[in-house]
């Protein structure tokens, strides 16, 4: 008898003082093996009386509750896995759970239903979930981008959470891909994400990048930059790419095959290796990649839907330590190796 007023205190304490549910659990596997000890054969007959019952039946009601919980942490499992992709599979109409969630941007005269549509259809790639992605990664989701693919071969680090706001402490050391993709689920289930665990190189970029409508570069890497670029230029995909050092950080829509230059006619001449300091070597602000990063979002979701005007042949720079902002304009150059000759 005690064994089962053993269970009910556990389970009717743990609710009253709303325990997480695995404190219970935990508490109440314990007791079971305290049950199941009481009634091992080299134990006193009176103290298995005093608990109660006998050794078979706590046992088989043992592995009946972990049945329980393995078919039910299997069942969510497949339900978290099936239900976002369900939804983001019916495109072009939205429940009205959706259309709840995206009200304040249906209200907007500049996209309404048919740019949220858009939106929903669009195929949006990211590289780099970083200080810069991070930002753009979660605006990209919450606006209700239909499509958003995330390259990055790192992982999470301590130092990376000053910025890297889509990442979380309880997942340092898991690759930054799944960690943006958990993030972003967490925000809005009514989207797809397709992470992809390794650098962009050569051998996937083309058929990568093929596979988008527009690609937002963040990386901190000068020769994914570089790449990036060449690969947008040729297959004719827009490029939203941003960069941040210390204090400054700066954002242009590259659009070669649209008569924009492309980030080769504006930085022809590649830096000599060690003269472009990383975050990690020069420091940075924790809030500037937001700054941008979310820029980086508005100019795609404006992309998308056509709304307003876009950074294409203009640089805009934001110095935060002054809180000043530059806007410069870009040209297309005859004589880029990238884009040169392209598209007149
Ligand atoms: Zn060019």
């Amino acid at each position: 008898m005690i064994g089962l007023v053993g269970f009910a205190v556990i389970f009717g304490t743990g609710r009253w003082l709303a325990w997480p549910a695995r404190w219970v659990w935990l508490m109440a596997w314990g007791w079971l093996v305290v049950l199941l000890v009481a009634h091992a054969p080299y134990m006193p007959a009176a103290l298995g009386d005093f608990v109660g019952g006998e050794f078979r039946g706590w046992f088989v009601l043992g592995v009946l509750a972990a049945l329980g919980l393995a078919y039910r942490a299997g069942l969510r499992r497949v339900r978290s896995r099936v239900e976002p992709k369900a939804e983001a599979a019916r495109s072009g109409s939205f429940s009205p759970v959706e259309l709840d969630r995206y009200a304040r941007h249906i209200m907007l005269r500049e996209i309404g239903g048919p740019g949220q549509k858009s939106l929903k259809s669009a195929r949006v790639l990211v590289v780099g979930a970083g200080g810069l992605g991070s930002p753009a990664l979660l605006y990209l989701a919450a606006s209700g981008v239909g499509t958003i693919g995330v390259i990055d071969d790192d992982a999470v680090e301590g130092s990376n959470l000053q910025r890297q706001i889509v990442h979380a402490d309880a997942r340092i050391g898991m690759p930054k891909v799944f960690s943006a993709e958990a993030a972003m689920r967490a925000l809005n289930p009514f989207v797809e994400v397709r992470p992809y665990h390794r650098r962009l190189d050569e051998a996937v970029a083309a058929d990568l990048i093929a596979d988008y409508d527009l690609v937002l570069d963040g990386t901190d890497n000068l020769d994914t930059r570089y790449l990036v670029n060449r690969v947008c230029a040729r297959l004719g995909k827009p490029l939203i790419a941003g960069a941040i050092t210390q204090w400054e950080g700066q954002i242009s829509l590259y659009d070669p095959a649209r008569g924009g230059p492309c980030f080769d006619c504006v930085f022809p001449v590649r830096p000599a290796p060690g003269m472009v300091p990383s975050c990690a070597e020069a420091g940075v602000a924790a809030a500037l990649p937001g700054v941008i990063g979310a820029m980086m979002a508005v100019e795609a979701i404006k992309q998308i839907t056509d709304a307003g005007e876009g950074l294409r042949g203009r640089l805009m720079i934001y110095d935060a330590l002054y809180a000043q902002t530059r806007m410069i304009s870009i040209k297309k150059r005859a004589d880029c190796a990238v884009c040169g000759g392209q598209h007149g």
